[in-house]
């Protein structure tokens, strides 16, 4: 589907100006409509990176061609490229400018399995019939944080400003796999406003605490004894029993768990063929709760009944893997209330009546109402709009919770967020993160359980 640069640029761009929030500066406004022509002039560069990525369509930690394709749209226009960043191949760092403010653009790049899609059909219709693919618009904010920075890029070039523009892909973001691990290589040290953005079909602009919640995503390996299933089946000792007792164990317990919980399991090795006793066998779950006490309680339940499967079936759990996590959003409110004024000022984009009826098509294809494309921007969304209990996760916007004491650094002085208990200092992140809890995720993250 087409997606409008501007949704993401208004957002991106003008946080940079927010010192000019406070009294309305005419040079600011000035380059700001500045700004939205520049950015309205690269709409053929925005198609362009738009489709070339979604033609990519590459699963999470195998984004080889998008990342290369992007980074190097990047160095041609003069950022300087890190690859291979905190460990992961395809994670990468792209940077323009020097010194304050420093303003990080995020946004995922990886597809979805078998989500492969002709373009521009609203049928189900794939290229290639079980490939995957862009299910989830991934293909589009890391260009269209490209079109915000080059657009920011010539006018701070112009006028002299100082300042540092910071690219970075959300790598393997359906796996809630990377982010942590570019907060803890240091990826955002000394980033004054983190902006990450995500097609919706809405400018979805939001502080505080997020609807979205907590999960843990791990993966449960059993080992057991191979046999021939009809010869000798007495000899062995099948690890799929192990992952079916476990799976069924929890669906017994799932009526006694509270209602905002969400979880979900596949089996991603269940053996081989059905006359060998599988000697292998694993299981893969998201564990999805309001908060960390919530969601570790599901993660321990989980092991005790991994164990108690293994017990019953004379299997052995292996191991126990975790694979990512996403804590529930937090999103400061100055950068919120500017990044909204800021997407008033713009406007929705002006859709075309075959924007409205590819939407439509699609609506009706998803057995949705078919309205069409919003074309007003709605009101910036408080927490009170949006109580626990949601039935996502989003491993980007856990991000919100280690930047607090860095927005504290944007340039409104004293007017931070009112979670802010980081003294407005970058170095004063450990402090954050043990406060709200990203800690325990980061040693979580890296923890391979033995059982
Ligand atoms: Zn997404």
């Amino acid at each position: 589907m087409r997606v409008s640069a501007r949704c993401i640029i208004a957002c991106a761009v003008f946080p940079i100006f927010l010192g000019a929030q406070a009294k309305p500066d005419a040079r600011i406004e000035m380059l700001k409509a500045e700004l939205a022509r520049s950015i309205d002039g690269r709409a053929k560069l925005a198609q362009q990176m738009v489709d070339q990525v979604f033609s990519f369509g590459e699963l999470g930690m195998q984004e080889v061609e998008t990342s290369k394709y992007l980074t190097g749209v990047l160095q041609q226009n003069g950022f300087t490229v890190e690859r291979g960043v905190a460990g992961m191949p395809t994670a990468w760092v792209a940077k323009w400018g020097s010194g304050s403010p420093v303003i990080a653009l995020g946004s995922d790049i990886d597809g979805i399995p078998q989500a492969n899609q002709k373009p521009g059909l609203s049928g189900r219709i794939p290229m290639i019939v079980g490939a995957p693919g862009h299910g989830e618009g991934h293909n589009s904010g890391v260009p269209l944080n490209i079109i915000a920075a080059l657009a920011v890029k010539d006018i701070m070039t112009r006028e002299k400003m100082s300042g540092t523009i910071v690219l970075w892909p959300g790598v393997a973001e359906e796996q809630l796999a990377s982010k942590a691990y570019l907060v803890r290589a240091g990826v955002f040290n000394g980033v004054d406003a983190n902006l990450f953005a995500h097609v919706s079909d809405e400018f979805g602009i939001s502080w505080g605490d997020e609807s979205a919640l907590t999960l843990i995503s791990a993966q449960f390996k059993f080992s057991g004894t191979a046999s021939h299933a009809a010869g000798a089946p007495w000899r062995g000792r099948s690890a799929l029993d192990a992952v079916m007792m476990m799976a069924n164990s929890w669906e017994y317990h799932r009526e006694h768990m509270e209602l905002a919980q969400r979880s979900h399991y596949v089996i991603t090795d269940g053996g081989d063929q059905p006359n060998v006793v599988p000697a292998t066998a694993s299981i893969w779950f998201f564990f999805r709760e309001r908060d960390v006490e919530r969601v570790t309680k599901m993660f321990e339940d989980a092991k005790v009944m991994a164990r108690a499967a293994a017990a019953g079936t004379f299997t052995v759990l292996d191991t126990v893997q975790v694979i990512g996590s996403a804590w529930r959003p937090h999103m400061n409110k100055p950068i919120a209330e500017a990044m909204h004024r800021n997407a008033q000022r713009v406007g929705m984009p002006a859709w075309s009546a075959d924007d409205q009826v590819m939407a439509k098509a699609v609506q009706r294809l998803m057995q949705q109402p078919d309205s069409g494309l919003t074309t007003k921007v709605g009101p910036l969304r408080t927490p009170t709009d949006t109580p626990a209990g949601g039935t996502g996760s989003d491993i980007a916007l856990d991000l919100g919770w280690c930047e607090l004491s860095v927005f504290g650094l944007a340039r409104e002085g004293g007017r931070t967020s009112s979670f802010n208990g980081a003294g407005g200092s970058a170095d004063a992140l450990t402090h954050v993160t043990s406060r709200f809890g990203i800690e325990r995720m980061m040693r979580e993250l890296t923890r391979q359980v033995q059982a």
